[in-house]
């Protein structure tokens, strides 16, 4: 039986780790994939972040592997390979958790498991499609295989503003396409776009057609009032238009849903008893889906959740 069960080892799972440990919890972590990171790990380790609180900047990988060595301190079980599958309230401070693998036991559990399923959102347009795989990503686990390439980018939130700078000066061209009239990023990081030698198609372009043969070789953008089109020779595309999102499997948990997250309460305590969450898996008013955001609501659900564990040996 474990105090705190960690569901979910991206950067807020590893921060809650980490503060379980700094409060003598007798701490479980479980993670699906066999390692740990999140997105960070899977979507974009070679991208620079600059809005995490005491780095100027910071790869994404070498935040992860800091905040790895920072969880680690308090010899946590880490369970990788393992997706929870199921959640049980057995009885007062008694949870289950089931994966493929077996159950584990825990007082109380923070969820900290990102957007949990989800796929890339995607536009129906022609040959995007049948371009998968061949010129067409939804992230860049790597930019050395654009170096040298012509890439279109499209979307303007926060990640299409960083793939476009990131790949600014590794591309032979950089083409950013954004479909509507305000920006959905930073600010300084949009100034830093228009300033960059990144050209910038906007407002109001979209993506029109795919164009090529086995590869993407081009692309029809368009300007959705003007209806003016532009074919340009691109050789990849990187999608950045959101993510779809499933949350069913939590609902079945009893977890109350609300919108594309599990509703929280200022603690980060859910609708279950002894059950926290924590991260991009939240929804509250004024949430916002940052890793700043996240630790911070990780240390609040982990102390929420020690006042609840010693509430109860204070019944005993
Ligand atoms: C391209 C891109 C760029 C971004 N850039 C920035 C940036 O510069 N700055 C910033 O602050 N934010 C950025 N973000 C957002 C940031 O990545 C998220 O806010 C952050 O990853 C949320 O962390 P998390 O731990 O809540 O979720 P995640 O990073 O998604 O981690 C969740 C983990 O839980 C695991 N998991 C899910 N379900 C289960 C289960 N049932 N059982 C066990 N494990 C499970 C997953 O495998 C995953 O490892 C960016 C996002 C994207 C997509």
């Amino acid at each position: 039986m474990y105090d705190i069960t960690v569901v979910g080892a991206g950067p807020v799972g590893l921060y809650a780790t980490y503060y379980a440990g700094l409060r003598e919890c007798r701490t479980k972590l479980i993670e699906t994939y066999p390692q740990v990171g999140g997105r960070l790990i899977s979507m974009y380790p070679e991208k620079t972040i600059f809005d995490v609180a005491g780095h100027r900047s910071i790869l994404a990988a070498e935040l992860v592997r800091m905040l790895e060595e920072q969880a680690m301190q308090y010899r946590p079980t880490v369970v990788l390979n393992e997706r929870v599958t199921g959640l049980r309230i057995l009885g007062e401070r008694v949870i289950e958790l089931a994966t493929p693998a077996g159950n584990h036991y825990t007082q109380t559990a923070v969820i900290a498991a990102g957007c949990g399923a989800f796929v890339p959102r995607k536009l129906d347009v022609p040959g995007l499609i049948d371009f998968e795989g061949n010129g067409i990503h939804y992230y860049l686990g790597s930019f050395e295989p654009l170096r040298g390439k012509k890439v279109l980018i499209v979307g303007g939130g926060n990640s299409a503003v960083d793939w476009a700078l990131s790949l600014d000066g590794i591309a032979s061209e950089v083409t950013l396409c954004h479909r509507t009239y305000r920006w959905q990023a930073h600010e300084a990081m949009v100034h830093r776009l228009l300033s960059s030698s990144v050209r910038v198609k906007f407002p109001y372009f979209s993506l029109k057609e795919v164009l090529g043969e086995d590869h993407v070789t081009g692309a029809v953008i368009w300007n959705e009032r003007s209806g003016l089109e532009e074919r340009i020779d691109v050789d990849a595309i990187v999608l950045s238009i959101g993510m779809l999102t499933n949350m069913e499997p939590f609902r079945q948990w009893g977890l109350n849903i609300v919108g594309n997250g599990i509703a929280v309460a200022p603690d980060m305590s859910t609708n279950l008893p002894g059950v926290y969450a924590a991260g991009d898996i939240v929804t509250y008013p004024g949430k916002i889906l940052l890793i700043t955001a996240g630790s911070g609501e990780a240390a609040t659900a982990v102390n929420a959740a020690k006042e609840y564990i010693e509430s109860g040996d204070l019944g005993r």
